[in-house]
């Protein structure tokens, strides 16, 4: 570690500044049991059948890993 100069990220970084992506109002919470621990959360979106959701704590698990 500490060779962390990299300009060209800065630069990307700032180019999703201007998405057509809004974050305001409410969303809508789909409740739903999660797959690994078992116990009842909220999705921000609609559970699909035979599909496993996951808590927050357990999707921080399976979700896939980048590094
Ligand atoms: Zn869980």
């Amino acid at each position: 570690m500490g060779d962390f100069r990299s300009g060209g990220f800065k630069d990307r970084d700032s180019n999703s500044g201007g998405g057509p992506r809004r974050f305001d109002g409410p969303r809508e919470m789909h409740k739903a049991t999660c797959g690994d621990c078992g116990k009842e959360c909220e999705v921000p979106f609609k559970p699909k059948e035979g599909r496993p959701v996951y808590c927050r704590d357990c999707y921080q698990k399976h979700r896939p890993e980048r590094s």
